[in-house]
């Protein structure tokens, strides 16, 4: 095919833009994007050859060449992964479609608005911020590349100044080699990326437990010496070249969990999963019962953009013997937990079966378990010690918990039991959050039921006529202000014996000697304006099922309640709202 000439998209554009100008100081991180590019798409391949050996081409070898060139002020990147096809540099390379990419003009875009246009600059060392941060060194960047198993190899070319080319080219190895061809500013003095001793420490502080070997030839200089092992003066260097591989590829889980810092973690999470932000908590664990296995998870500081949308997809690796084999695993932990990301490694994982298979398997159901637990402990403890940063966790993933015990009312209520104690909900009291534990021990004993109410905000359910009974004897009411939180409580069902009570539904029996009392006049005055009821549901007719005398309000005349057996009037209003 000929060559082509397409002009980037607008939204790269604008990337490209902050990329090329931003006074960013810390631009060396390039290197480490193209590395894990690099890095992933060997993990492709190799996942991909599970079932289709002939994409190997015969050459099992994995790894990351470094080829640093003075003359020509290049520097190349060239990895022995899956490569890409024609269509797939156009779809991949010239959109920002791909994750790492979107999310980061995503959270670029928030935080600019939260700062009011100044952020820009300290943020992009936080993400991981792709491919095009090569073109903060780079006037311009060319890419070869041949798909595994393909014939044609492809050539993309740009400056970065808003178009691209694309063109055949030849390549006899498979995989990608991107070659920058580096700005004036970065090839000599202090910021050289043509420097061998430079990038070996680039490859160390960022790329070091990068799974493949990065290579690269190094060139020393020493002064001979003589058989006694002196050196001899004045005489001319001799130059010594050797291939080196920087990087240790001692992944950061297989170390001792009292020898890592925090820091570590924390750019471990950065670079693997794209993290911008420390995560919230962070799960080291390793188990040798009847599985074996070493888990490296969190809670990302903030929860994704689309954690609620159908096709979020949980970021949970799977490995054996720390060779990676699957992506994005579904069936580790349970869906109320798909915000936790991280990656299990383990020798009972099988790495020859199909994902199909790998997904049903007794062994990963039996890590997702004890995982499961663990969370949940360290969850519980947050509650009790740190009720701060458990708020902090609340506000960010709490609705999960919720919709996850609405949805064990298909899966088995054991999930209800092990999140009930999470929950937390705003209350009459102080405004605070409270948790149903809360909310028991400080009934009094005479009041039978948990009193909840249900609307949009706050204020209208302190309008609520039905409120003024139970604040003037002083009883808690929770606030239920998301409509899954009714749900959720619905599938609770009853916490410590005691039932839940919408305060908008049926009878309120407050159940103490003054409401038996009241119970008695209702009665009372219901018999004596008998008619006055006829006459009231004569004229509103089939609107309404009912009409009662009751004492729940104090100044207002009258209200609306929902049947006892029926749905609220929130949850109505929410059926009514899905039906839409
Ligand atoms: P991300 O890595 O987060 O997806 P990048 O901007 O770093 O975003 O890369 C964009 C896409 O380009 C990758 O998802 C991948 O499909 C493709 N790509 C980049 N580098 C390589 C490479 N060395 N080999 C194969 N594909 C690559
Ligand atoms: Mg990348």
């Amino acid at each position: 095919m000929a060559k082509e000439t397409f002009e980037f998209q607008a939204e790269t554009k604008q990337l490209l833009d902050l990329m090329i100008h931003s006074i960013y100081t810390n631009r060396e991180i390039f290197l480490r994007e193209l590395i894990s590019n690099a890095s992933d798409a060997m993990d492709k391949l190799h996942f991909e050859s599970l079932t289709n050996r002939d994409m190997l081409e015969g050459n099992e070898n994995y790894e990351i060449f470094l080829v640093p060139d003075k003359e020509s002020k290049t520097l190349t990147i060239s990895d022995s992964g899956i490569g890409m096809s024609r269509a797939e540099v156009v779809e991949n390379i010239g959109t920002i479609a791909k994750s790492g990419t979107k999310a980061f003009m995503e959270q670029l875009a928030k935080a600019k608005e939260e700062s009011g246009g100044t952020a820009d600059k300290e943020l992009i060392g936080q993400f991981g911020v792709g491919f095009y941060s090569a073109f903060m060194v780079a006037e311009r960047v060319t890419i070869v590349t041949r798909r595994a198993g393909e014939q044609q190899a492809t050539r993309w070319e740009s400056a970065g100044d808003g178009s691209y080319t694309i063109e055949d080219a030849e390549k006899e190895q498979r995989g990608t080699t991107v070659t920058i061809h580096l700005a004036k500013e970065f090839t000599e003095g202090e910021t050289d990326y043509t420097d061998t001793f430079e990038l070996e420490s680039l490859v160390k502080k960022y790329s070091d437990y990068v799974r493949y070997p990065i290579r690269m030839n190094v060139t020393t200089e020493e002064m001979p010496r003589d058989d006694e092992g002196k050196v001899i003066e004045g005489a001319e260097k001799i130059k010594k070249t050797e291939l080196r591989t920087l990087n240790s590829m001692q992944p950061l889980w297989t170390r001792a969990k009292s020898e890592i810092k925090a820091e570590e973690y924390n750019d471990f999470f950065r670079d693997q999963f794209h993290e911008w932000e420390a995560p919230m908590e962070v799960f080291h664990t390793k188990a040798e019962g009847t599985v074996e296995y070493t888990a490296l998870l969190e809670i990302p500081a903030r929860a994704p953009f689309n954690l609620y949308q159908a096709d979020y997809e949980p970021g949970i690796q799977l490995y054996s013997r720390h060779v990676f084999i699957m992506d994005k695993c579904k069936d580790l932990l349970p869906d109320y937990l798909r915000f936790v990301k991280g990656l299990v490694d383990s020798p009972d994982l099988s790495l020859n079966i199909s994902r199909e298979l790998l997904q049903q398997s007794r062994e990963l159901k039996t890590i997702g378990r004890a995982l499961e637990k663990n969370v949940l402990k360290a969850l519980g403890k947050k509650l009790e010690k740190n009720r701060e940063d458990y708020e902090k966790f609340w506000n960010e993933y709490g609705r999960m918990l919720k919709i996850g015990i609405y949805n064990s009312m298909y899966v088995g209520r054991d999930t209800v039991d092990k999140l009930k104690d999470l929950l937390l909900f705003h209350s009459s009291k102080e405004g605070a959050l409270v948790s149903l534990k809360e909310y028991v021990a400080r009934m009094p004993e005479s009041q039978k039921s948990i009193y909840y109410a249900t609307a949009k905000d706050q204020a209208t359910i302190e309008q609520l006529p039905q409120m003024e009974q139970l604040r003037e004897r002083g009883l808690e009411v929770l606030f239920l202000l998301d409509p899954v939180d009714e749900f959720a409580i619905e599938t609770v069902h009853e916490y410590e014996g005691k039932n839940f009570h919408s305060i908008s539904r049926g009878d309120l029996d407050l159940g103490d000697a003054e409401s038996e009392a009241a119970k008695k006049e209702t009665e009372d005055i219901a018999k004596a304006n008998d008619d006055l009821i006829k006459d009231v549901k004569e004229a509103i007719g089939d609107k309404i099922a009912e009409v009662k005398i009751s004492q729940r309000l104090r100044s207002s005349a009258v209200c609306l309640v929902a049947d006892e057996a029926g749905p609220s009037l929130s949850m109505e209003q929410t059926f009514a709202e899905m039906n839409n």
